[in-house]
């Protein structure tokens, strides 16, 4: 990429393409299996990474604590966890399939990305989103 992104643009307008998630393919296999484990319920784990200017690299998975899984909702107090700069977002599982974020989702929005998985949670069931529900590119690298 060759463009730059001129200073006087308003916040609000973040064209989606300029942004990346990377993920690597060990953390995608471990996503997946989690996924399986706790399929019929919905799986919820941390990413770790590292992110520089909306890009972000996914390189390790944390499980919460506290976290809660139920059928429709899951998730974890985030007052509960420690400022880590290392926690780039989430994945959660749809044991439904459907793998767009749900209002509850983007209410409950954490750190930079959230990654959604679908049923069956095959390699191509995974999506990134960022918190206004746009869809990023994601990469397994
Ligand atoms: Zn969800």
């Amino acid at each position: 990429m060759f463009f730059k992104i001129k200073k006087s643009k308003p916040d609000t307008i973040i064209q989606k393409t300029e942004r990346e998630i990377k993920l690597k393919k060990d953390v995608l296999d471990s996503i997946l299996s989690f996924c399986q484990i706790k399929h019929p319920n919905e799986a919820i784990l941390i990413l770790r990474g590292k992110s520089k200017k909306g890009n972000v690299l996914i390189d390790g998975l944390v499980i919460p604590p506290f976290a809660f899984n139920a059928h429709a909702s899951s998730g974890f107090p985030h007052y509960m966890l420690p400022a880590d700069i290392s926690y780039v977002g989430t994945v959660h599982s749809h044991p439904i399939g459907n793998p767009s974020p749900s209002i509850t989702d983007l209410n409950n929005f954490y750190e930079l990305i959230s990654l959604i998985v679908g049923f069956p949670y095959g390699d191509k069931d995974i999506f990134a989103w960022d918190s206004n529900g746009n869809a990023v590119k994601l990469t397994i690298i």
